[in-house]
């Protein structure tokens, strides 16, 4: 019915796109995203970071919010990044908020196609949590179970419906998400995931085409990278775990990111022909 087929009508304009950064990554991996997915999501994308560089404010036309948050990777502190960008999403209008981290590869076009299958007038909570059951919290001295909840890994990117995010702001907005996170002493995913699942009572929908570096990214076949939505890597710190794609000599491109970004959209200028 038409009725059903309203939030087809979705467009990349409808999503808000946020990503989480921090100075430490600003020369790494910030760049990576500047020149490939940021191109295809320019005005839809959203950088959150904790320092003021002029040149990548120049680069991305405004688009990155010095959050005035710590740059360390406690939990308080990035849970005050969150906070900040849930806040700027109920700012913006924006039908969907769809969250990342700074070592996500977004593939663009499939995350509107994703979107469209739900209806952002109803609660939805779609990601993919990295464990296969939900996290159990019990009381410390009793043992007791007190409740369990999904949660969808941050790494892995995560979207939240408007009308899902508009329920939660007596407990999220302003700032309070901040309180929940040290309330329940937890990152700012599963804190996510807690507020949804257990006091909004709303289900996580799993969405397996979300990646985080958590899963082994050399086991996505190259034949369904079109079909996913986000990609992840890690090292050279830690051990490297990055998907397998052909292109680009792993000196030049360790993270794969260009190579990935060229076989999906091999017109771009920096692409081999
Ligand atoms: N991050 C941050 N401040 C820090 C460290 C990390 O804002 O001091 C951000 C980083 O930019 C990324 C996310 O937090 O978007 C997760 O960081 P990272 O990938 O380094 O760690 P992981 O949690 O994946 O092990
Ligand atoms: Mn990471």
């Amino acid at each position: 019915t038409v009725y059903d087929s309203v939030h087809k009508n979705i467009t990349l304009d409808d999503i808000f796109i946020s990503v989480k950064t921090s100075k430490h990554y600003q020369y790494s991996r910030l760049p990576i995203i500047l020149k490939t997915w940021f191109q295809l999501a320019k005005d839809q994308t959203w950088f959150f970071t904790d320092t003021d560089n002029p040149q990548h404010q120049r680069q991305t036309n405004g688009h990155m919010v010095n959050t005035n948050c710590s740059d360390s990777h406690q939990r308080k502190h990035l849970c005050c990044k969150t906070s900040v960008e849930y806040d700027h999403f109920l700012e913006s209008g924006k039908k969907w908020f769809c969250h990342f981290d700074d070592d996500n590869y977004v593939n663009v076009p499939r995350l509107v196609t994703v979107l469209q299958k739900y209806n952002h007038q109803e609660d939805w909570y779609l990601g993919r949590p990295s464990v296969n059951k939900p996290l159990h919290i019990y009381n410390k001295p009793t043992e007791k179970l007190l409740f369990a909840f999904w949660f969808a890994t941050g790494g892995a990117g995560f979207c939240i419906s408007r009308s899902l995010a508009l329920k939660m702001l007596p407990v999220a907005s302003g700032g309070r998400f901040i309180s929940v996170c040290e309330g329940i002493r937890l990152p700012d995913d599963v804190s996510m995931g807690f507020i949804i699942e257990h006091l909004m009572k709303k289900n996580l929908t799993l969405v397996p085409e979300f990646h985080s570096h958590l899963e082994q990214m050399k086991l996505l076949p190259m034949e369904t990278f079109r079909d996913q939505i986000s990609f992840s890597y890690s090292g050279p710190k830690d051990k490297m775990n990055v998907i397998n794609v052909p292109g680009f000599d792993t000196r030049y491109d360790p993270t794969r990111f260009l190579s990935l970004h060229c076989f999906l959209f091999p017109h771009f200028k920096f692409c081999p022909r």
